[in-house]
């Protein structure tokens, strides 16, 4: 079956007649179907829509474009088990978790469009008289978005609900490893009523992408994915002038100490590791434990972590689905070998599973290292993947210094009783985000999400914050004075 891009309300084929297949990573006989390699030339058609759109949108009352964004939020509402079942399909994480990233797209429509009532600016006292001073908040074009395989839904909707709901309009370039969910978006919103040219979606790979950031009418690129690509990606914007907005790499750490609620933690532990079988930018990847309780924590973590059911998504009691691709899969055995070389001890796993039901998927077992030092690559560079590396801290201040060491800085947790520990470590980690006896994941879209360090460039998805990426400001200033008044020379006089 052939899927096509979204231009201005039509499906349409890449103009250079290319085509990708989508596979199944936990059977890679099954073949989703074929989306388009689009080229420059389809991005500039979609940008092309996108700024015909902008006129009318950008001047449609801000509640009216909510009304149609909350009815997006009611589709993906009604749609939700189905569309869970096509992202499966495509990209391997359980059904449960992909329900909740469907929720977490419905919670971003829904506070979205009650954000087009307020959208505030501000207003100040004038410093001369009979001189009022306004400021309000603008939409500013075509936003280029460029998307990750893993949270097909959530993540890019959290960039185009906003983007809409300010007034702009879209051109989506989503992952080529999730490419179906964006086709069931695409129809949601058409369902829901947003006007032609206003929501696009460019299927493809780097080249589309970078296409779509090298276009002159694109004024603000949104991007999340990997370090490597965002900084590439910086760099032209940098070039162009251009508004850029960057969610990248995590190397994320949890401090278990030794006062802290074993239970808990293992919970945590187990689900910010191994959810989304370790590729989320917020997984778990560094655990470092207390001395008093690290023995005691990595038999308890290594048992569970053994027992953890493993396979399709699509089968109702699976804890831990397959990786996402080959290369990835590559990428990930190639990590577990490096921490052998570099002389971690290996716990459990480090395998890839290829047996019976595994035969032909990218499955890999949950993997834990213990002994790992900060100078070693498992420890420092992102693996993306079930592989979780433990250090062991001999005080807070060593596990503090130990979590800060990542050029990384999106997420971050502690589990302690204590208030002293747990208020030391909200001040003192470099983080974007820090958890108190809470797992690493579980972000909440009305709350600022992003990283400091090589994890972004300082913007904030999420909450009140994604506005400033997608508006600009324009300030007003009414003189009714009737005469001449000069700013900083006129004050002196009076
Ligand atoms: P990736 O960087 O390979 O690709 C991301 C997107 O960029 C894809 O759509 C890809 O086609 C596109 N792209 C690739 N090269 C490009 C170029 N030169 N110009 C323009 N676009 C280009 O990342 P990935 O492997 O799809 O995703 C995994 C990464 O995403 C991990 O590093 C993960 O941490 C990160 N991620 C971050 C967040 C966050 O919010 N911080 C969320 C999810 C994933």
């Amino acid at each position: 079956m052939r899927f096509f891009n979204y231009i201005a309300s039509q499906w349409m084929p890449s103009a250079s007649d290319r085509w990708f297949p989508n596979v199944n990573p936990a059977d890679t006989r099954d073949i989703i179907g074929e989306f388009p390699r689009s080229s420059a030339e389809d991005v500039a058609r979609a940008v092309e829509a996108a700024r015909d759109a902008f006129r009318t949108w950008s001047r449609t009352p801000a509640p009216r474009r909510g009304e149609i964004i909350r009815r997006a939020g009611d589709i993906f509402t009604r749609r939700k088990d189905e569309l869970a079942a096509v992202m499966t399909r495509e990209m391997g994480k359980p059904l449960f978790e992909t329900k909740g990233d469907i929720q977490e797209a419905i919670d971003t429509a829904y506070y979205s469009a009650t954000e087009t009532r307020r959208l505030f600016g501000y207003n100040t006292p004038s410093e001369l008289p009979n001189k009022l001073n306004l400021s309000f908040r603008m939409p500013i074009g075509v936003c280029g978005i460029i998307t990750a395989w893993n949270f097909p839904i959530a993540v890019p909707s959290w960039k185009i609900f906003p983007a809409l709901a300010a007034g702009n309009t879209v051109v989506w370039k989503p992952s080529d490893d999730a490419p179906h969910s964006a086709v069931v978006f695409a129809e949601i919103l058409e369902e829901a009523g947003v006007p032609p040219g206003v929501f696009n979606v460019v299927h493809g790979d780097a080249e589309a992408g970078a296409a779509l950031v090298e276009h002159p009418d694109v004024r603000v690129v949104a991007f999340t994915g990997s370090t490597a690509t965002g900084t590439r990606i910086a760099e032209r914007c940098g070039a162009l002038n251009k508004k850029v907005s960057l969610e990248m790499g995590g190397k994320n750490a949890v401090i278990i100490m030794d006062d802290a609620d074993l239970d808990l933690a293992l919970d945590g532990v187990l689900w910010g590791a191994f959810g989304t079988t370790g590729q989320r930018c917020t997984a778990t990847s560094r655990l470092i434990l207390h001395a008093p309780i690290h023995d005691r924590f990595l038999d308890m973590l290594s048992e569970r972590a053994r027992s953890l059911r493993i396979g399709s998504g699509l089968e109702a009691d699976t804890q831990m689905g397959p990786v996402i691709n080959q290369r990835q899969c590559d990428k990930i055995l190639g990590y577990i070998r490096i921490g052998q070389e570099e002389g971690a001890r290996l716990i459990i796993g480090g395998n890839r599973l290829t047996s019976g039901n595994f035969a032909h998927g990218y499955f890999i077992e949950p993997t834990i290292f213990a002994g790992v030092q900060p100078h070693m690559r498992i420890w420092r560079e992102e693996i993306f993947g079930p592989v979780l590396s433990v250090a062991r801290a001999d005080s807070f201040e060593h596990a503090i210094a130990l979590a800060n060491d990542s050029e990384y800085g999106l997420s971050s947790a502690i589990y302690t009783r204590s208030v002293e520990y747990a208020f030391a470590a909200m001040r003192d980690i470099e983080a974007g985000i820090t958890y108190v006896n809470a797992p690493t994941i579980g972000a909440e879209a009305h709350m600022p999400f992003g990283g400091i360090k090589n994890t972004g460039n300082g913007h904030r998805e999420g909450g009140w914050t994604v506005f400033d990426i997608f508006t600009e400001w324009k300030t007003v200033y009414v003189d009714f004075s009737g005469r001449l008044q000069r700013a900083q020379i006129d004050t002196a006089a009076e």
